[in-house]
């Protein structure tokens, strides 16, 4: 509302929808200041103090929907204080934690011109030339992935009956497509059996006489497959972890054998899903050994790349995906390394016939024919997102993102080699990526888990996971940087529960002063709980009695 008193009034409202307010509005201010310096304007409005999250909690505790309207400019002022001073900065060079960066500048810009259009992707009435713009982004991600020759996407990236994958919000969505074609594709229509997209799961397994189906993965699958298994009917149950060699990458021979005792139980295991970038590590699952026993099998072989697709883009480091190739279906989130905004998902298939098993049409779009990408997509309404990932691989360019790919896995194998000079720190899984885990291990507390019995051992550990998690809290509440926490089961370590710190280096602007001082920074807040560090003495003085005895 842009009148001098704030009252509920027509042409006020009408003119929300027109025209903006003046020059000297705060809005104004904060878009120049935006657009004029992101990283500063960050800085100056995001405060560093933290605020417990019960007291931010106070400021967002009504639930009526206001009677009396609001000024634009003080409505933002009030959304600066409350929202935007205590956000996440998720930009920062320190903030190494998790997989959300800092984005190219010129995406903010274009998301408003997209936003300003607001066209809507499920249908060619309301996106037009945004249409083929997202089929020619699938098409580039599937020939990042696949390699097709020329004739190929001639042939099929416009093709109204076709698709060669779909555009979504994010990695989730993305699995869940893929495990829907592939759960379709097992259970198909046959004679007079309509499929299971017809006569539900439970006809088409007494069809079939399956007892139960399931989706094999690594243990160190994303949680996401867990929500896939659950919405697609296969139960959280169905989707079976497989063992993991000390790399964290699926084994083998280990999947083979689950694969038969599913089989010999009449249980169907009709998908595997191998990872291309592991969540908690970054690790990369043998993919060209499951799409061989996907082949013998009869699997429908997806790769999550949710995190680690974007790696294709560097030719140094893209044999690290060996046989994705092979894949039926591929999963890149756009918003992970490729530096698009959130709600960026992809999930490609080399097979353009592929999702003719989910098609779905109605009367007043998605005719049969047409080329609504509504047609083959779980979600309906969709923001034209498409355009910032079109936008960026045209600005930045396949050498660019090689550029930022290599700089990330660098940083990380320079700050794994820095972790591993420390007499006090130990590094837990190697980065095979830019993403790596470590902790904190007082050096006399090293040596002592040297020699100490396996239940000496597990004591020491226990402290260290409590004295790991009060660091990365304390380092998140007051300290200069960011890293996340997980934990992983080492098999250095008998497999024990172990609680690490995480590590993703995505952020090009991150230094390696920066790393250093990550370090200098856990070792003073160690200090800062000396109850711990006092119990941990006890149990290494216990050690080194017993061993010397
Ligand atoms: C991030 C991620 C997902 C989930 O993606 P969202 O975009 O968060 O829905 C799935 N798998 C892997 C490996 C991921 O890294």
């Amino acid at each position: 509302m842009d009148q001098k008193t704030a009252d509920v009034n027509f042409d006020s409202l009408l003119r929300i929808f027109t025209v903006p307010e003046g020059p000297d509005s705060t809005l104004t201010q904060i878009e120049a200041k935006l657009s004029h310096n992101l990283n500063h304007f960050l800085r100056e409005h995001i405060v560093a103090e933290e605020k417990p999250l019960r007291e931010i909690e106070k400021d967002f505790s009504s639930p009526a929907i206001p009677e009396q309207p609001q000024f634009v400019s003080d409505h933002t002022q009030h959304l600066l204080d409350t929202l935007v001073s205590h956000s996440v900065h998720t930009s920062s060079p320190s903030f190494i934690g998790h997989m959300t960066s800092a984005l190219p500048y010129f995406l903010m810009p274009l998301s408003k011109i997209m936003i300003a259009l607001n066209q809507n992707l499920v249908k060619i009435e309301t996106s037009k030339a945004f249409t083929p713009l997202e089929r020619q982004v699938l098409g580039m991600l599937h020939r990042l992935i696949y390699g097709e020759n020329d004739a190929f996407y001639s042939q099929w990236m416009h093709s109204a009956n076709h698709s060669l994958g779909a555009f979504c919000s994010g990695g989730t969505i993305a699995n869940i497509t893929a495990l829907w074609v592939a759960r379709n594709n097992a259970l198909k229509p046959q004679g007079s059996f309509g499929g299971v997209e017809k006569e539900g799961l439970f006809a088409a397994m007494m069809h079939h006489g399956y007892k139960g189906l399931a989706i094999l993965v690594s243990e160190r699958g994303h949680y996401s497959l867990k929500k896939a298994a659950d919405v697609l009917g296969i139960g959280q149950k169905g989707l079976v972890a497989v063992k993991t060699d000390s790399n964290n990458r699926i084994v083998p021979s280990a999947l083979k054998a689950k694969i038969a005792e599913l089989k010999e139980q009449g249980i169907k295991p009709f998908a595997v899903v191998g990872v291309a970038g592991t969540t908690e590590t970054g690790n990369i699952d043998p993919l060209r050994d499951i799409a061989e026993i996907c082949a013998e099998t009869d699997c429908h072989f997806h790769v999550d790349a949710a995190w680690g697709g974007a790696t294709l883009m560097s030719n140094h480091h893209r044999h690290l995906l060996d046989g994705i190739e092979l894949a039926d279906s591929v999963t890149i989130d756009a918003h992970k390394q490729l530096y698009i905004p959130m709600g960026a998902g992809m999930v490609l298939f080399r097979s353009p016939e592929a999702m003719k098993s989910i098609e779905h049409h109605a009367q007043y779009i998605l005719r049969k024919g047409s080329k609504d990408l509504g047609s083959h997509t779980l979600e309906g309404s969709r923001s034209g997102m498409a355009m910032l990932v079109y936008a960026a691989m045209h600005i930045i360019s396949r050498p660019g993102y090689e550029m930022l790919i290599d700089q990330g896995i660098e940083k990380a194998s320079y700050f794994a080699n820095l972790i591993e000079q420390q007499p006090d720190f130990e590094l837990i899984s190697h980065p095979e990526l830019c993403l790596l885990t470590y902790r904190y291990v007082p050096s006399h507390v090293k040596q002592a888990l040297e020699s100490a019995t396996p239940e000496q051992q597990s004591k020491i550990h226990n402290l260290l996971n409590e004295l790991t998690k009060f660091i990365q809290k304390r380092q998140r509440e007051t300290g200069k940087s960011f890293v996340s926490r997980t934990q992983l089961n080492p098999i250095r370590w008998d497999e024990r529960d172990t609680i690490v710190f995480r590590v993703v280096l995505a952020n090009p602007l991150t230094t390696t002063l920066v790393l250093e001082s990550v370090l200098e920074e856990q070792r003073l807040i160690a200090t800062q709980v000396p109850s711990l560090m006092h119990k941990l003495e006890e149990q290494c003085a216990k050690v080194m009695k017993t061993s010397h005895a």
